[in-house]
């Protein structure tokens, strides 16, 4: 097959099409095809696609894996957006006219292997993707209804969240968490480090005032203190200060992890449903808990937890090297888009 070695596919409007496998579903600008017969045994999902170079057999695509008959190894170049301003828009946000890429997105560069888990758990890539964004829309209402509660805003509560909704405000109240009401959803900006993202919410908790984010997950991820301690290093700006008009500096960061669950009456499994899935938890040994159908799950109950990051140092500056390589990483489009010098 020393013929098809260094054959360049330029843009197509339907992608590229795989002369191997005859497939047009590539939303690649270009493959650069120079090898033969390499193997490819890892899989990843749309989110995590870093993956400059792809080992034959099979090429990364939005919904998954697309099948050659033949095995090459690929370059791929351009890799998943069409022109800069797709880029733009998936990547960040205009603000004040000035685009900014997001701080999520910055911290997509690193991997999560809760996530890659959660993957390998759920067998298919479309039934996991499906899951995913279902519980992304979950989470997104939480925030909303959290966020309108917690400065006594009045909102309807979804039947559907109710238990954490309402365990949310007990506690809220239980620890005398003060929600600033005009620091919901602030969009923050770094000037000096060049970057956006939009913070839950700024409280202030036993005399101390900080940033407070709100996850719906089972636990605390190490990202998140990334993700926070890039909202504390954009705060911690004079122009940002301004801007917002902050009362006083930045202290400290939060989690308020925001969860329900039901448990079993009688081996205290717990069972949690998110995104459509059912997820049986047990910190015992098997033998300790009931089998599939023989729990007796017990009412709705929220499950709240909020923990304080107050050293935010190294995470700040593994924020800035996680930015570093994420500029490396989408060097070409950023070139494009005049956010790194050509
Ligand atoms: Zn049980």
């Amino acid at each position: 097959m020393g013929d098809v070695s260094r054959r360049r596919y330029g843009q197509a409007t339907a992608g590229p099409l795989c002369l191997f496998c005859t497939k047009r579903d590539f939303s690649l600008d270009l493959l650069d095809i120079f090898s033969e017969h390499s193997w490819l045994t890892k899989s990843t999902p749309q989110d995590t696609l870093y993956y400059k170079t792809v080992y034959g057999l099979f090429v990364y695509w939005g919904f998954g894996v697309v099948q050659c008959n033949i095995r090459y190894t690929f370059t791929i170049r351009n890799m998943w957006y069409s022109n800069p301003e797709q880029f733009k828009e998936t990547m960040g946000h205009d603000r004040d006219g000035r685009w900014f890429p997001r701080v999520t997105k910055i911290l997509d560069v690193k991997s999560k292997p809760a996530l890659d888990m959660f993957f390998k758990e759920m067998g298919s890539y479309e039934s996991a993707e499906e899951v995913k964004n279902k519980s992304a829309e979950e989470g997104t209402l939480i925030h909303e209804v959290v966020q309108k509660v917690a400065i006594g805003e009045k909102v309807e509560i979804p039947e559907t969240i109710k238990a954490s909704v309402h365990s949310f405000q007990e506690f809220a109240e239980e620890r005398k968490i003060h929600f600033h009401p005009e620091y919901i959803e602030s969009a923050v900006i770094s000037e000096r480090n060049r970057f956006t993202g939009t913070v839950d919410a700024l409280a202030t908790i036993g005399g101390k005032f900080g940033v407070l984010d709100i996850k719906t997950s089972t636990g605390f991820f190490r990202e998140y203190n990334l993700q926070t301690a890039a909202y504390v290093l954009a705060l911690q700006e004079e122009e940002m200060k301004q801007k917002l008009n902050l009362p006083k500096d930045i202290e400290t960061r939060w989690i308020l992890r925001i969860n329900q669950q039901k448990a079993c009456t009688i081996c205290r499994a717990t069972l949690r449903e998110k995104g459509g899935r059912k997820k049986i938890r047990s910190g015992r040994k098997p033998e300790n808990i009931c089998a599939d159908t023989e729990h007796e799950w017990g009412d709705m109950a929220g499950d709240i937890e909020l923990k304080e990051f107050p050293y935010f140092f190294y995470d700040i500056k593994a924020f800035l090297a996680a930015k570093a390589l994420w500029e490396w990483e989408h060097s070409y489009w950023l070139r494009q888009v005049g956010y790194l010098g050509k």
